[in-house]
């Protein structure tokens, strides 16, 4: 079903997610929850729609994925015509938010231009929030030469920055905490996209990468499976966000998954893997904020984005932090906390229906089976 978002449509007593017992009707006007009240105790039984119970919670925000990208190699994607890679993007776009992703922010890779092209020639409405190119080895020649790419980045539309500071899969393990840059680099990299007005995320794996993500102040650090408990408490005190990506190195480890990475890639994936729980325990008992992120860039892993949600389950977070993460946790990560991330009147009507209660979903898989369908700004796909 779909209707006009000048329109006005109401939910009657519907669940909310998280909230136990209360029914609720929820009116979407212009594209916002316009009115959210408790329906009225006489008819606590009646069925939210025609004779089954349905649940509303926010639309999922992924904080890391990779829209761009078509091949886990990228020279597989130089052997494709523009036209084939375009039309991937688009059903990239497309799996995202049939997921219950209405959000995303691109850790890298995909132009802002990009974003623009899908939206009016394939009429995709995914919030897409983008770093443009990443800046990683080959830019480290001093921060000059940096401050002028953090220009040239962020004239090209881009909102956010994003620092590959450490090694990943590619990387020999006993090298992977090096940093890619010097101190003075980074640095610079990071004062220039805040003169700039524009928030930076910094792929780090842990080590030094990550004490300077928390002393040149950046709005997230992505991966950091290798973090201290030390750094897990400067994280909370900075304010830095976590974004884990755990699902994708359980992927990449497995031999036998759709990435089919060669023995030495999935050994290293394992160990990162391995250590995630750890991180992640870390952070969340120093009261790190922890957001939702998939690190998924290939077609046959985009729209599978809820495993993240039992990934993180798995690595301790409750249902309701796991939930927490990909919504309101994931808003406030994007700078958008008070407009985005909740069922509240005057915010976004980004939104999934479900017939079954999210929070007590068995796993990834029951929860994608029990979305009825996904609201994105008040018009129903
Ligand atoms: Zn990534």
């Amino acid at each position: 079903m779909s209707i006009n978002s000048q329109h006005e449509q109401t939910f009657s007593h519907i669940f909310i997610a998280g909230i136990a017992d209360k029914r609720f009707d929820i009116t979407i006007k212009n594209g916002v929850f316009s009115s959210i009240v408790e329906s009225s105790i006489a008819s606590p039984l009646q069925p939210s729609d025609s004779g089954r119970d349905l649940w509303i919670a926010p639309g999922v925000i992924d904080l890391h994925t990779h829209l761009a990208w078509t091949d886990f190699d990228h020279d597989d994607q130089l052997k494709r015509d523009s036209q084939e890679i375009e039309g991937l993007q688009a059903q990239a776009f497309e799996a995202t938010l049939r997921t219950g992703v209405t959000s995303v922010r691109d850790a890298g890779g995909l132009a802002p231009a990009t974003v623009e092209h899908i939206r009016q020639h394939y009429g995709q409405p995914l919030s897409v929030h983008t770093c443009g190119d990443m800046l990683g080895a080959g830019d480290a020649r001093g921060p000059e030469f940096l401050q002028q790419r953090v220009q040239e980045i962020v004239a090209s539309g881009a909102t956010w920055i994003k620092i590959l500071a450490t090694g990943g899969l590619g990387s020999p393990s006993e090298a992977v905490l090096n940093p890619v840059f010097t101190e003075e680099e980074f640095a610079a990299i990071v004062r220039a996209a805040h003169d700039l007005g524009v928030k930076v995320l910094v792929h780090a794996w842990g080590g030094a990468a990550l004490d300077w993500s928390i002393k040149y102040g950046v709005a997230s650090i992505e991966h950091g499976m290798f973090m201290t408990e030390d750094q897990a408490y400067r994280l909370a005190q900075s304010a830095t966000a976590f974004v884990p990506t755990v699902s994708i190195y359980r992927i990449a480890a497995d031999p036998s998954s759709v990435l089919a990475l060669n023995p030495v890639l999935c050994e290293r994936a394992a160990r990162a893997a391995e250590a995630h729980p750890k991180a992640v325990s870390y952070a969340r008992k120093a009261g790190v904020r922890i957001g939702f992120g998939t690190d998924y860039a290939t077609p046959m892993l985009h729209g599978t984005n809820l495993d993240e949600w039992e990934a993180l389950i798995d690595c301790g977070l409750t249902r309701a932090e796991a939930w927490h993460a990909a919504t309101a946790a994931a808003a406030d990560i994007l700078g958008y906390g008070d407009s985005l991330g909740r069922i509240a009147e005057g915010f976004i009507a980004d939104a999934i229906i479900f017939d079954g209660d999210p929070y007590q979903a068995e796993n990834a898989k029951a929860l994608q089976e029990s979305i009825v369908s996904v609201i994105k700004g008040g018009v129903e796909k």
